[in-house]
């Protein structure tokens, strides 16, 4: 399936660290480093993503190969194609954490795909010169967040890098989960991870950080060519290139609020240049709808990284990354008004995804009134996000008011409601009937545009803890259950009801099932 025409843009147009030396050190003046993957003692093919089979082109045969699997574990390397470490930087929390890099991730090579490079990457397959503190690999547990949310991400219509395959090592790695001094062996496992480029706002800062102008430039100009090759030749290229990152970030992060996924560690290192989600570790989604919730027990103090104020890191993010690019063109004034631009593109957006999720088509003067009351009132008694919008695109034109709240209540956490409450959502439910009735289109119209936004199912995180609970005992059902059934996430499924339902009491307060920490 690798047969032809591997290579490697990165490596060819950017330059290599001179040592080969894998141990943690710092990388000056270089983009990368080679280096070669760990030989696992015992690899074992857990699960083969068939959507991004189908997307090459390839077969579940051609995986059930030896070579299939030594590639995918890094026991062996292709001929012909050299792996490497990425060298990066990166604000961690807010603050400027010097050289990162590839600490366990490892880029195989690249090919070409419906014209477009794609980049192969194994994550969790041995140390690098980046890997600082760290062992280089990767526990089931996490691998398997990883492998099905990135999978279910894309299935969402969420821009994300992707996952092809998940493989046990047959090697134990060491991990303190909870951070608390009782580390415990954990199955070693590796995800290869695909996507056009793995380069983020750190690899510019990186850069920027050392003023090493010429090695900016290189960057800017590999990432320019190959990802945004429309920008090729013009005058003002790098400015136009920061002003589609914008763009792009804005469009993933919008989605995220849209379909409710919360990603938890936004350094400015997870933030890929393509505008892709990328590392998943401790991430979330609002099941009681939230906007101070966050999944990352390391931010439960200052909560940085919560629902609400991700779009606003998302500028912030993009702020280094304009304060990286300046060098290149000084133009401090037009990368402000890209910032600026930002703002008022990201707020009429979410205005427009809002009104998409309640189903309206109409621009009325109440439209915001009616989305701001809906987000205070969804915070008042604890109600699922994903069960609520699914279940509002029942909600008839004709309904009286009692007709709508027995429609929705079943996304309530508790009942009955507080008279308050419940005072509050039938308020609430009047003035959105009310609205309804001035919608041209039918009802049936209606719910069928909703539920291609409000997704019926997402991988809440006691979901993923029930697969990751089976695989530890070799049982991969619920693994292949969940898979199949985040293929298609906006579609009814009625043999899988099941997960149509709140996270259940015991996922409450259990870890990794509401909070998780970022030890992976
Ligand atoms: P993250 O918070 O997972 O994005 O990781 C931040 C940095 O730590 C990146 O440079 C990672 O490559 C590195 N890192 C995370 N976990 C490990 C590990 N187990 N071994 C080596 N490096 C790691
Ligand atoms: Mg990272």
């Amino acid at each position: 399936m690798f047969a032809s025409k591997l290579y490697s843009t990165f490596t060819k147009a950017l330059k290599a660290d001179l040592s080969e030396e894998n141990r943690p050190r710092q990388v000056r003046g270089a983009a990368y480093s080679w280096v070669k993957p760990v030989v696992p003692s015992n690899p074992k093919l857990l699960h083969v993503s068939n959507s991004l089979l189908e997307a090459f082109g390839w077969t579940k045969a051609q995986t059930e190969s030896e070579t299939f699997l030594e590639l995918m574990s890094g026991a062996k390397v292709l001929e012909h194609t050299k792996p490497f470490a990425m060298n990066y930087g990166g604000h961690q929390f807010g603050q400027w954490a010097g050289q990162l890099g590839d600490g366990r991730a490892i880029n195989l090579f690249e090919l070409t795909q419906n014209g477009r490079p794609w980049m192969f990457q194994l994550k969790g397959a041995g140390p690098t010169p980046y890997s600082r503190r760290g062992d280089g690999f990767a526990v089931l547990r996490s691998s398997i967040r990883e492998y099905l949310c990135s999978e279910a991400m894309y299935h969402l219509g969420v821009p994300t890098t992707r996952a092809l395959s998940l493989v046990t090592t047959g090697d134990q790695v060491l991990r303190d989960m909870f951070y608390n001094g009782n580390a415990a062996y954990e199955t070693g496992a590796v995800v290869c991870r695909v996507a056009p480029s793995f380069v983020r706002f750190g690899n510019f800062e990186l850069y920027a950080s050392q003023q090493d102008v010429p090695g900016l430039q290189a960057l800017a100009d590999y990432v320019i060519c190959n990802f945004y090759p429309e920008l090729k030749g013009k005058e003002n290229k790098y400015l136009l290139f920061f002003e589609q990152v914008a763009q792009r970030s804005l469009e993933m992060v919008l989605h995220w609020q849209r379909v409710g996924f919360v990603h938890g560690v936004m350094n400015t290192d997870n933030m890929s240049i393509l505008g892709l989600t990328i590392d998943y570790g401790p991430y979330g989604w609002l099941e009681p709808y939230e906007g101070g919730w966050t999944p990352n027990t390391t931010d439960a103090q200052n909560k940085r990284y919560r629902f609400e104020n991700q779009p606003h890191i998302v500028l912030w993010n993009l702020l280094q990354l304009a304060n990286s690019l300046y060098p290149l063109m000084q133009d401090a004034k037009g990368l402000e008004a890209a910032l600026e631009q930002y703002k008022i593109n990201y707020k009429q957006r979410h205005q427009a995804m809002m009104l998409q999720k309640l189903g309206l088509e109409k621009q009325k003067a109440d439209n915001s009134k009616l989305i701001s009351l809906l987000e205070v009132t969804l915070e008042r008694h604890p109600t699922d996000m994903t069960i609520f919008f699914r279940l509002l695109g029942h909600v008839e034109k004709n309904n009286s008011v009692l007709e709508a709240y027995n429609t929705v209540q079943e996304a309530f956490y508790e009942h009955p409601l507080e008279e308050a409450d419940r005072f509050a959502w039938e308020s609430w439910l009047q003035l959105y009937i009310n609205r309804l009735q001035e919608e041209d289109q039918t009802d049936a119209t209606r719910k069928t545009t909703m539920d291609a936004v409000n997704p019926k199912y997402v991988l809440r995180n006691y979901m993923a803890h029930l697969a990751i609970e089976a695989a530890d005992k070799g049982d991969m059902s619920v693994l292949e259950e969940l898979y199949a059934l985040l293929q298609k996430p906006y579609e009814e499924q009625p043999a899988m009801q099941k997960w149509f339902a709140k996270r259940p009491d015991w996922a409450a307060e259990k870890p990794g099932c509401s909070m998780l920490s970022c030890s992976s």
